[in-house]
């Protein structure tokens, strides 16, 4: 799940090892959110997540035209924007405040 794993989007080596085994993931994390036509937005450079295409051309396109640099977190394609660890976090917090607000609610009321 790190970044660093994603190094192979900005790869210029297209045939590399790295590059498609990087692209394989890609589809796979992409093949959970298709439309009812089979296809999903693609990432290439050319259609810049704007056009819906399906997955052989999406491969093709990503090979010729090489994935958007940008576009290290696939939010188009079923991963989400946050980390799910940091929103526990801020959960945690606002529920204490609001814990707080009450107390001191209370206190001044007597
Ligand atoms: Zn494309």
């Amino acid at each position: 799940m790190d970044s660093n794993g994603r190094a192979w989007i900005v790869s210029r080596n297209h045939v590399s090892q790295e590059y498609t085994l990087g692209l394989n993931n890609f589809l796979a994390t992409a093949r959970h959110h298709l439309d009812s036509d089979g296809r999903t937005l693609c990432p290439c450079n050319r259609c810049e997540n704007t056009w819906l295409q399906r997955f052989p051309t999406i491969r093709a396109h990503i090979l010729r035209y090489g994935m958007l640099a940008t576009y290290q977190r696939w939010i188009h394609h079923g991963e989400s924007l946050t980390d799910e660890e940091e929103d526990d976090h801020f959960e945690d917090s606002s529920n204490k405040d609001e814990e707080d607000h009450t107390l001191r609610d209370a206190i001044v009321d007597e």
